[in-house]
């Protein structure tokens, strides 16, 4: 009569679980008697990121990336608009009109600053 004595090792200690001890199982895991009392007290999270999780934070980084090209594009507007009044302004043209294109692109390159730091610091406030 041959006996295969199984031993198992703890998957928390490390101990070797002889083959008189009842071996625990604790989260599928073996562990010893001693570690599954102790581990009996600690609940694990039991959710890690699932895909709908993954998902999720994936569709608000592209929200807040769509808010940072948007802000990149009223930078772009704005620029163009301080530009082309510049150049208005240089040429002594356009009764007055330049003054509220480089007001307007003034506020658009300012504003849309904001917006891109704004999304910036949003994708990575909920990037953790
Ligand atoms: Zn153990």
């Amino acid at each position: 009569m041959t006996s295969d004595v199984k031993t198992e090792n703890c998957s928390n200690c490390g101990t070797v679980i002889g083959a008189l001890e009842t071996p625990f199982v604790w989260q599928g895991n073996i562990v010893c008697k001693a570690c599954h009392s102790r581990l009996g007290n600690y609940v694990p999270d039991l959710k890690p990121a699932t895909s709908s999780n993954v998902q999720l934070i994936e569709k608000t980084a592209k929200r807040w990336k769509g808010l940072i090209a948007i802000g990149y594009g009223i930078v772009a507007v704005g620029f163009i608009l301080i530009v082309a009044a510049i150049l208005l302004i240089a040429r002594d043209v356009g009764g007055g009109v330049p003054q509220i294109l480089f007001v307007v692109g003034l506020v658009g390159f300012i504003g849309g600053t904001g917006v891109a730091i704004f999304g910036r610091v949003r994708a990575w406030w909920e990037h953790g």
